[in-house]
């Protein structure tokens, strides 16, 4: 909680439930990112967060953009990124997006089959391509699980039928999964892409290039290790994989960047029991699952939540959103303890929500608008 935020809420008084982003965390974040990894550019993930604000404080600071759709390519222009510090990340793509991006100056795309490298040579004639790797996400909170990237037998033939259709082959990427603990979770994907050099040098192409991903963490209720951890843990595996040839390297961090720079304000609905004496309470809030909350899905994500009285002493509750869909609790498997004197009308500020938030929240289910958002 920084006190631009406090001082904004305080002086504001914001309406309904709302994102207030503090832009000087966001900007010390990028500043730990470059500081410990000096030689690798950084491509923020726009679908983090993409407030123009934000995109364009990165644009000026030298920031480069993971898009997933040509949407996200556009903001990224606007906020005066030049096409070169631009990348559609996303493996999945519609053909005539790829030639929208393509005539919009984009270069660097990604893949993960050999289908999605004939529609980038069709429509993208000698664009970069990195091919994504399968990664297992262990130690992540938030996996990815096997929906994006292919086994790296595969990859080397993905890469080789890159280079044959007239395209650069440029590298391989792979991402550990969304909130990664653990510093050494890269290592096991270097040495698969250090395999998977060798390999294509044996075919005669040269790949330059490994997307490190994401998966750099905010801190929630746990401690995580901090940049120059995960830097110098990466910096080690790549050394130790690819000698002293070291390959061109990218970061796409979203979470690292921007999850502790935001706090949703939001305000308890309902507190009710099941039962006459149902030692738990259900508080319902006037945010949930719908409102922004996604990633609370399977309570992966559990978010700090305070309120003015966690003085007191706290017993657990179910927490809830305000909506009619029975998917929308939050914390149910897990009860969140919250304070025993909580009343209905309080405020609770929803501490590390800068990221993945104001994206997910629906456009008007049960008539709720998408979550409001400052950034100041
Ligand atoms: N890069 C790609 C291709 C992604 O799909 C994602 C997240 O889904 C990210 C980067 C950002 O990951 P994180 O928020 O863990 O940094």
């Amino acid at each position: 909680m920084t006190d631009r935020i406090v001082d904004f809420l305080r002086s504001r008084r914001p309406e309904g439930p709302c994102l207030v982003v503090d832009l000087d965390v966001v900007r010390e974040n990028f500043r730990a990112f470059r500081h410990s990894m000096p030689d690798t550019r950084i491509f923020y993930a726009v679908k983090a967060n993409p407030a123009p604000e934000i995109l364009s404080t990165l644009a000026e600071m030298g920031s480069c953009f993971d898009c997933a759709s040509v949407a996200e390519i556009e903001m990224a222009l606007a906020a005066g990124a030049t096409p070169d510090r631009i990348s559609y990340g996303n493996t999945i793509k519609k053909e005539r997006d790829i030639a929208r991006a393509f005539a919009l100056g984009i270069g660097l795309y990604s893949v993960d089959c050999e289908a999605e490298v004939d529609k980038i040579a069709r429509q993208a004639p000698g664009a970069r391509v990195f091919c994504r790797i399968l990664c297992d996400g262990a130690g992540a909170e938030w996996p990815l699980s096997r929906k994006f990237g292919c086994e790296p037998e595969m990859a080397a033939g993905v890469l080789e039928h890159a280079y044959r259709n007239g395209l650069d082959a440029y590298g391989v990427s792979f991402h550990v999964g969304s909130q990664q603990a653990n510093t050494e979770a890269w290592d096991g994907a270097l040495a698969t892409a250090a395999g998977l050099f060798r390999e294509l040098a044996e075919r005669g192409i040269r790949l330059r290039m490994v997307n490190l991903g994401g998966g750099f963490p905010t801190r929630y209720l746990r401690d995580v290790p901090g940049v120059p951890n995960y830097g110098q843990s990466i910096l080690d595996a790549i050394s130790r994989h690819f000698g002293n040839r070291l390959p061109e390297t990218i970061i796409e961090p979203g979470r690292g960047m921007v999850g502790g720079a935001g706090i949703i304000k939001a305000e308890v609905v309902l507190i009710s029991r099941k039962q006459a004496d149902d030692p738990v309470r259900w508080v319902y809030l006037d945010i949930g699952k719908f409102g922004g909350l996604a990633e609370t899905m399977d309570e992966a994500i559990r978010y700090p939540i305070r309120t003015l009285r966690d003085d007191g002493p706290s017993a657990p509750c179910v927490l809830a959103g305000p909506t009619c869909d029975s998917a929308d609790v939050l914390y149910e498997k897990t009860p969140y303890p919250l304070p025993i004197s909580l009343e209905i009308g309080d405020e609770v500020l929803i501490e590390a929500t800068g990221a993945y938030t104001t994206t997910y929240s629906a456009v008007a289910f049960n008539g709720f608008p998408p979550l409001q958002s400052y950034v100041i």
